[in-house]
């Protein structure tokens, strides 16, 4: 502000058309907005940006800066969606921290879109504002227009051969728009003359200042309010942070947990299913890979697999050039509970492994081959050593020996039954379910050893 003021009547007329948008804001048409602002203790109209930004600081403050003579070009209207622009934005930061994502230039510029898409639709606008073109030139669209996006997307998709998406199922969520972008073959950044966030175009390119701590303070304090709003009654409150919330499906277990947190079911009413990615789940995937991995064939794509938890999918396995099948033995323990989701989640990760023989077992006092959906009982106290001996090919089972020793073998079991010691302890996996006994963990040698946890 020292450094470049600005004329003080243009600073004034500015900072009145702030606070009549942020009025607006508070009368119903954006309490997330509204709340934001009311966090960002310092408004400072200022010539240092071109346009206008929220700046979090690493001291956990938060600012709005704005160029006043960028306000006097917009219309009262125009004035609103780049505030309304800039709150979103910080949300949008707060939501999505994956540092894979956030690299991708095709995440940035969807951010772009799903913002623009959702603040044309919250302030009923037909197109995006506009400031008066230089040199007395057309007039020049403030930010992305999602449309003019979709219809890239569109050529781009057709020319490959391929189906594009309507447009409403194109910005259907902020990752729908981010995974539509990623099938296009070659994506041209549109310049901008106006825009803090839309990467080279961009007037402020990186110059904005957003500390990731301070981010997800103010970020979860403001959704903390307007959660408080909405369950008080706040039908403009809750029906923006509902909204807020579908958009971010899928978004992952961070997101999905965090919406939790905050008690949006008791806002919904409901509690929804949602399809989640336990820890155990991650676990299994990682030492499976280095169990199978010989020559760095067999891997979990970390970075990729970030991107498929982000995007929802479950993490696979992928398998990089030729190699003999690996033989995965899976043994469920059927004299204890044992979760259907695991049963029927193992079943999708190893059966459906490329490059993976799997092999089924149940087993109690008895071992027989495993059927998914089928649960056969065999009688007798459950005894580990049938499996040991079957895995080392030393027992039949349906009058036949495993022909080749398995790479990994999975135990899925409450633990109770009198500890074994493979041969190979390396390659054995122990998923203990609810309530069973760890002792593998604390075996010698010990091996891998992780507790299920099933439905909540
Ligand atoms: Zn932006």
């Amino acid at each position: 502000m020292a450094e470049e003021p600005a004329d003080p009547d243009v600073v004034e007329k500015a900072r009145k058309a702030k606070e009549a948008a942020l009025l607006d804001f508070g009368i119903g048409q954006s309490t997330v907005a509204s709340w934001l602002y009311s966090k960002c203790h310092h408004h400072i109209a200022t010539t240092a940006i071109p346009t206008a930004a929220v700046i979090a600081t690493g001291d956990g403050t938060c600012a709005l800066l704005y160029n006043p003579y960028f306000f006097l070009e917009l219309d009262q209207e125009g004035v609103k969606f780049v505030l309304f622009h800039e709150a979103r934005h910080l949300m949008h930061r707060h939501l999505y921290v994956d540092e894979v994502l956030r690299s991708d230039p095709r995440f940035t510029l969807a951010a772009e879109v799903a913002i623009n898409h959702v603040a044309l639709l919250r302030l009923h606008r037909p197109s995006l504002p506009t400031v008066p073109g230089e040199n007395g030139g057309p007039p020049e669209p403030v930010g992305i227009d999602p449309r003019k996006i979709h219809d890239q997307y569109k050529d781009d998709l057709r020319a490959q051969g391929l189906t594009p998406v309507t447009y409403d199922e194109f910005v259907h969520t902020d990752l729908t728009v981010y995974g539509e972008l990623r099938r296009m073959k070659t994506l041209q950044r549109p310049r901008l003359a106006f825009c803090a966030h839309g990467g080279e175009g961009g007037a402020l390119g990186q110059g904005v200042t957003l500390d990731d701590e301070t981010v997800g303070e103010i970020g979860d304090a403001v959704l903390r309010e307007v959660v408080q709003a909405a369950l008080r009654g706040n039908r403009a409150a809750r029906d923006e942070i509902l909204d807020l919330a579908d958009r971010s499906t899928d978004g992952g277990e961070r997101i999905t947990r965090m919406w939790g947190g905050l008690g949006l079911d008791k806002l919904r009413g409901t509690t929804p299913v949602t399809r989640r990615v336990d820890w155990w789940q991650r676990w299994l995937v990682d030492v499976l890979a280095s169990k199978l991995e010989e020559s760095e064939r067999l891997i979990y794509p970390k970075k990729h697999g970030a991107i498929l938890l982000a995007l929802g999918h479950d993490p696979m396995l992928t398998r990089r050039g030729p190699e003999r099948k690996k033989v995965v033995l899976v043994a469920f323990d059927t004299s204890g509970s044992m979760p259907d989701s695991v049963v029927a989640w193992l079943t999708t990760l190893v059966g459906q492994t490329d490059g993976v023989e799997a092999h089924w077992l149940s087993f109690d006092g008895v071992v027989m081959p495993f059927v998914p959906g089928e649960r056969v009982y065999g009688g007798g106290g459950t005894d580990f050593q049938n499996v040991v001996d079957y895995a080392e090919g030393r027992l039949k089972v349906a009058g036949r020996r495993l022909e080749t020793e398995p790479d990994a073998i999975i135990m899925v079991t409450d633990g109770y039954a009198s500890h074994v010691t493979p041969r190979e302890p390396d390659r054995w996996i122990w998923l203990i379910t609810d309530g069973g006994d760890d002792w593998p963990e604390r075996h010698h040698p010990p091996m891998a050893c992780h507790r299920v946890t099933s439905e909540r």
